[in-house]
């Protein structure tokens, strides 16, 4: 796959179609099935401290990239103005450099570095989470 299609929807679907990254403004979240063809559903919430989505008008990019690293596939890409591009597999302690690299923008974002304690990052993280699944599944 190459090429990915956007489409903009108030709710992501039950049933996402390959090919096809779904953006919901509303829910301040994008959806698409894993670029490598294995179909597993990925999920890029917009925030400031995940991804950013870029619309130019025609197309969408997705920053920073996509690193299916807790899926068998570890398929690594960035979505550029609507194109897949494929980046190299990473080794692990590139991956958890990066993950460490997210926990302290969330810490710091959400205020948990007060005091120097990095301890709740974790339930900070949840708690955030938390939030965008209410927000994001509708009943
Ligand atoms: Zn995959």
């Amino acid at each position: 796959m190459i090429k990915l299609n956007h489409k903009f929807v108030e709710f992501i679907p039950d049933a996402l179609d390959d090919g096809v990254l779904y953006v919901s403004l509303t829910h301040g979240t994008a959806v698409h099935r894993c670029c490598c063809g294995c179909g597993r559903e990925v999920v890029t919430p917009l925030t400031p401290t995940d991804w950013k989505l870029i619309f130019d008008g025609e197309t969408v990019s997705l920053y920073p990239s996509i690193g299916n690293w807790n899926f068998p596939c570890r398929s690594h890409y960035w979505i550029t103005q609507n194109r897949i591009e494929w980046a190299e597999d990473w080794d692990d302690w590139r991956i958890a450099a990066a993950e460490e690299k997210g926990r302290r923008m969330k810490a710091k974002f959400y205020g948990a570095l007060e005091g120097g304690q990095l301890g709740d990052t974790d339930s900070v993280h949840e708690k955030a989470r938390g939030k965008f699944w209410s927000r994001f599944w509708k009943d």
